[in-house]
């Protein structure tokens, strides 16, 4: 029978298993329960089946499900995942763990800049472009080598590090996410502080095992928790 209960538990079970091959403890790989689209009602049932963390890619049906009674008593971790617009930051600030989708300068400085008047402190990571296909959102790996210095001294803000989103084509998909951990290699080098830049998140339904083989710290996964036949 299958549920979201029977999903994540058989996602977890392809986690370990990922992990096995490559080596790694289960515990550095952090599953992300991507509910876009979604409603509350099954955020809900994969709560109580002990999913914490959950990624929202549009602003505000985020917002609703924060605010609904479902949810609001749920200690839930919200991710943002989607493409973050700079007129949007504030409405989200405060209100979620990670953002993961952070593509431009002017984006991380109007985050830092609402995160000082709100006193807070708030942990994203870049977005890359790593296929390089004009469709997709995200800096290239050459911009966000060359924006990292202006990025490592925004006040009350800190770069966790790297997210992509690869390829349909899985070979391509292989090779996009061993770039955007050498890229997080590089950019450990240049940062003053190199202990914070921790975090990979790729790898989907199609695709997290690959993404685990290669250094995932976070996958997002969404249709094989929420959808099935
Ligand atoms: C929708 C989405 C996912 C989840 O994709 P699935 O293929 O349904 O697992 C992951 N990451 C981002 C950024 C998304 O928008």
């Amino acid at each position: 029978m299958e549920s979201i209960a029977s999903n994540i538990e058989a996602i977890r079970e392809q986690i370990n298993a990922a992990c096995r091959e490559a080596g790694r403890d289960p515990a550095s790989v952090r599953l992300i329960a991507v509910s876009k689209t979604k409603p509350a009602e099954l955020v809900r049932e994969a709560f109580d089946a002990g999913q914490i963390e959950f990624g929202e890619s549009y602003v505000q049906e985020f917002l609703d499900k924060y605010d609904d009674p479902l949810l609001d008593q749920c200690p839930i971790e919200w991710h943002f995942i989607g493409h973050l617009q700079s007129n949007k930051v504030r409405s989200i600030i405060g209100k979620v763990s990670l953002i993961h989708g952070i593509d431009k300068l002017s984006t991380a400085e109007e985050l830092s800049k609402r995160a000082v008047q709100h006193n807070l402190h708030v942990d994203y990571l870049l977005e890359v472009n790593t296929s390089g296909e004009t469709s997709k959102y995200g800096m290239s790996p050459d911009g966000v080598l060359s924006e990292a210095a202006a990025l490592f001294h925004l006040p009350n803000i800190t770069l966790r590090g790297l997210m992509t989103i690869a390829s349909y084509d899985s070979v391509a998909a292989r090779r996009e996410f061993r770039q955007l951990r050498e890229l997080l290699d590089s950019l450990r080098v240049i940062a003053p502080d190199p202990s914070k830049l921790t975090e990979l998140s790729m790898g989907m339904s199609g695709d997290f095992e690959a993404a685990i083989h290669e250094g995932a710290t976070m996958i997002r996964v969404g249709s094989a928790i929420f959808s099935w036949r």
